[in-house]
């Protein structure tokens, strides 16, 4: 498979440099003793550098509408979780991540609408990111734990270490599969919007104010949005490798196989992500969905076709585990087989009788050749572009020209 790359977009940045590397040297040395506190370290340095601007002052100032409060409301314990979780998840990174990149003053809120959707918003110069309501609620559903009963499965389809690996996780690490996916879904989702927070800050024209939002739009076709998205979506893939490693510091008792099967679920979690946009699912009740596929395309529409997008992040998120992990020995016919193993449970799952991970394979199969030349097109086109080439620069990021 032809590959296409611009590598390390995060790692190449000095304080997340450091997490990142130390973590690499230390990676199969067993003690591993100093991820927790240099997280509480930024913490504190954040509190100083960067402001968080609540939703109450951009409402004031008239720049954000539409706000949703749940505090208020009469919700199920459920609910109230859910929004409670992706609020802090998203809050939490942000900050991480606007001291990182000085961005000094940021803000989240939620949006009231029927949609499920997130978006990035640059106004008169504040540095947004927001959810809709529906979108903690309805991700949370879909990722819900019964859907993962089988994962074990995964451990006696696979033969050998890897699938005692698997089951070591379920049995002896008692690790929470479900939130686990669900959190890669949130991080995912944070990294790639703000990416574009980065994007709108990096054009040396700007424009006056900036509005980009997740759901596809059909009458918005421009290729910049789609080269913006094409790198918006490494940027959520990389966060996403950079919580898996997280996550793996801090087992019990690691091993390469069990970061191997974390890898994996963190790249299915994104792929299930996207395909319950593909196949229209989102939204429905579980007890009677039904597949509405979106046709496949190219150059239309607001966003690349999900297949497009999807190859983007099994591409991406592969080759840097190659790069960053060599020890791994990681092979992309086992990478592969494993994030398709742990879709098919998944869907079969959430979806009874319909066999959804056939439509999958079959679409990847058939739509191949115009996949991977349009993402190839999307990644010359990335690296001429402005703002993408100078946030590439900055961040010592190498690619080829
Ligand atoms: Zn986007």
């Amino acid at each position: 498979m032809e590959r296409r790359e611009y590598k390390n977009v995060i790692c190449n940045l000095k304080d997340t440099k450091k997490v990142i590397s130390k973590g690499l040297n230390f990676f199969y040395c067993g003690k591993r003793d100093s991820n927790k506190e240099l997280k509480g370290e930024k913490m504190k340095k954040n509190r100083q550098r960067v402001v968080y601007i609540d939703k109450e002052h951009l409402k004031k100032y008239n720049i954000i509408d539409q706000v949703f409060y749940y505090e208020d409301l009469e919700l199920s314990v459920e609910s109230r979780e859910a929004y409670k979780n992706f609020e802090k998840q998203f809050i939490e990174s942000y900050s991480i991540s606007a001291d990182v990149y000085n961005i000094n003053e940021f803000s989240f809120y939620m949006k009231d609408s029927y949609q499920c959707n997130a978006f990035a918003i640059q106004k008169r110069g504040y540095n947004i990111i927001g959810i809709t309501n529906v979108y903690p609620i309805l991700l949370s559903k879909k990722f819900n734990s019964k859907y993962f009963e089988k994962f074990i499965f995964m451990g006696l389809m696979n033969k050998e270490n890897i699938g005692l690996a698997y089951i070591d996780l379920i049995n002896k690490e008692k690790f929470n599969l479900s939130k686990f996916m669900l959190d890669c879904s949130i991080k995912f989702t944070f990294g790639h919007e703000f990416r574009h927070i980065l994007q709108f800050n990096s054009a040396e024209i700007r424009k006056e104010s900036y509005y980009l939002q997740e759901n596809l739009m059909e009458n918005a076709f421009d290729i910049q949005k789609h080269t913006w998205e094409f790198d918006a979506d490494r940027s959520g893939c990389y966060a996403v490798l950079k919580f898996v490693f997280r996550t793996d510091t801090e087992l019990n008792k690691r091993s390469p196989d069990k970061f191997k099967c974390l890898l994996y679920a963190g790249c299915a979690s994104m792929i299930i992500t996207k395909c319950l946009f593909y196949f229209g699912v989102m939204h429905q009740e579980e007890h009677k969905m039904t597949v509405k596929k979106i046709d496949f395309y190219t150059k239309k529409y607001s966003h690349p076709h999900p297949l497009v997008r999807c190859a983007n992040i099994l591409d991406y998120y592969f080759s840097n585990i190659e790069d960053d992990f060599p020890n791994l020995d990681i092979e992309y016919q086992e990478f592969f087989n494993n994030v398709f193993g742990i879709l098919k449970i998944y869907f079969d799952s959430l979806m009874g009788s319909n066999n959804i991970i056939n439509e999958i394979f079959n679409d990847f199969k058939k739509y191949n050749g115009e996949v991977t030349a349009y993402n190839n097109e999307l990644y010359d086109l990335a690296i001429q572009d402005e703002a993408i080439r100078n946030l590439l620069i900055s961040s010592n990021t190498s690619f080829e020209d």
